[in-house]
């Protein structure tokens, strides 16, 4: 039997979900002209009056709002209502620059909760389930969301936090966690220190994982569904939206299904801002739909994604986005070429490496230095120069086929590149230094 954590709405056709969003993008559009003076500012500007907003087909007549405004805006010209019906403030990562701080109302908290709960359901979860939530609390959305999703279904919740991998580890065990919720890089990282202590992958009683927050590829996925033995589950959100949980994947694995009850997206030409066709490759942009205390139009996300419409066999009709290929701010230029990490990654994986490597990109004479450095499996590595050497062209040829260019490749040790227990740092362009 197929499990939804509310069916109707999240099998509700199309002509249902058109009709909640038309509804409510009018209230949402009036609510932001009369309390986010910031916004409304945008709008006269571009001459559109709430009046002009009468589907969500008039979307496409609003302002962008993007990263730079809500900088801009900080800390409180964005916020939707006053601080007196706030509850909670939760801020991003700063992944790519300063931090953007959100506000939440009760019903923004319920709504964000659901939407997780909806995420952990289509993973196969239910109150029987044991939680086991390794994504940082605090500031960061990943802990509170997954914590509050957990919540909703009725599940056990372990509260960890991240880091301390024995720790994680013995509570895994001793507890029979049944669920992981984490970054993927540190699932990999648990997977790998199961191993290291003598656990089998069956020796864990996880059936699933919800893994987000940072792109990942389906090689790294199939790696962390065999290391682990479960089934993994990507979910994407970002802060400004409300945090993990806007999109889920379900039993098909074949992309997210966004929740478009509560968030209506674009995907547009980042160049132009010309919304794209269904099918297209272009940035992702959300209109949140009854937010109250950070209700966002048009938001640029920066994230580069394709939205498709095809029938999913879960039973869910909700559109489905593609994993984020990549950031448009990820995006490196070396040497003139577009070069995205997630490409250098499904490279390496491809190749037999584990996901643990640095991107390196300087500037020097005038001319890009692009160096990747990977570590090596134990039978990967090799005490000999000549093996290693060899190696090394093997990749740089492989990358250089993906790519359309050569990057000098270290093959480094086993455990010597940095594990991270939240977002990983792949790469670091010194260029911005100089
Ligand atoms: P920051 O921009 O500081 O990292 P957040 O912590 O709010 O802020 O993270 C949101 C961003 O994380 C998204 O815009 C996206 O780039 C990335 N992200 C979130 N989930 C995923 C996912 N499942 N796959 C790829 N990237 C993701
Ligand atoms: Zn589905």
């Amino acid at each position: 039997m197929k499990n939804y954590y509310q069916k109707e709405v999240e099998t509700a056709s199309y002509e249902e979900i058109r009709q909640i969003q038309n509804e409510k993008i009018v209230k949402q559009v009036r609510y932001v002209y009369d309390n986010v003076p910031y916004y409304r500012n945008l709008m006269d500007k571009k001459g559109v009056s709430p009046d002009d907003i009468k589907s969500v087909d008039d979307i496409k007549k609003l302002p962008f709002l993007t990263k730079d405004d809500l900088r801009e805006a900080y800390p409180y010209g964005l916020r939707g209502t006053d601080l007196k019906n706030c509850v909670r403030i939760q801020s991003t990562s700063g992944t790519t620059g300063k931090r953007v701080v959100a506000f939440y109302t009760q019903k923004d908290i319920d709504m964000w909760e659901e939407c997780c709960a909806r995420a952990i359901v289509a993973a196969g979860g239910t109150n029987e389930d044991v939680v086991q939530v390794c994504y940082g609390y605090g500031l960061f959305t990943g802990g509170p969301g997954l914590n509050g999703g957990s919540h909703k279904v009725g599940s056990l919740t372990l509260p960890m936090s991240s880091g301390n991998t024995d720790r994680q580890i013995q509570f895994m065990m001793d507890l029979d966690a049944t669920i992981l919720c984490c970054t993927p890089s540190y699932a990999a990282y648990i997977g790998e220190s199961l191993a290291e202590k003598g656990y089998k992958p069956e020796d864990n009683k996880l059936k699933a994982g919800i893994f987000g927050a940072e792109p990942w590829t389906e090689e790294m996925r199939q790696g962390i569904e065999k290391s682990l033995g479960i089934k993994a589950y990507d979910i994407y959100g970002l802060t400004e939206t409300s945090g993990p949980g806007v999109a889920f994947e379900c039993e098909e694995q074949t992309g997210m299904h966004i929740n478009e009850d509560h968030f209506y997206a674009e995907i547009i030409d980042p160049d132009t801002g010309e919304v794209l066709p269904e099918g297209s490759k272009g940035e992702l942009v959300f209109t949140s739909l009854d937010k109250e205390g950070f209700p966002l139009l048009r938001y640029r996300t920066k994230d580069i994604c394709i939205l498709s419409r095809k029938k999913c066999s879960c039973g869910r009709t909700h559109v489905k986005m593609t994993k984020p290929l990549g950031r448009s701010d990820d995006m490196m230029i070396i040497r003139g070429v577009n070069v995205f990490p997630s490409q250098i990654e499904a490279v390496l994986l491809k190749e037999g490496y584990p996901p643990n490597y640095q991107i390196v990109v300087d500037r020097v004479n005038n001319s890009d230095t692009f160096d990747i450095y990977v570590e090596c499996t134990p039978e990967l590595f090799s005490d000999k120069v000549s093996e290693m050497q060899t190696q090394e062209k093997k990749l740089n040829l492989a990358m250089r086929s993906m790519l359309g260019i050569g990057p000098k490749i270290h093959l480094v040790a086993p455990k010597t590149i940095e594990r991270s227990e939240g977002k990983a740092v792949r790469v670091i362009d010194k260029r911005k230094l100089h």
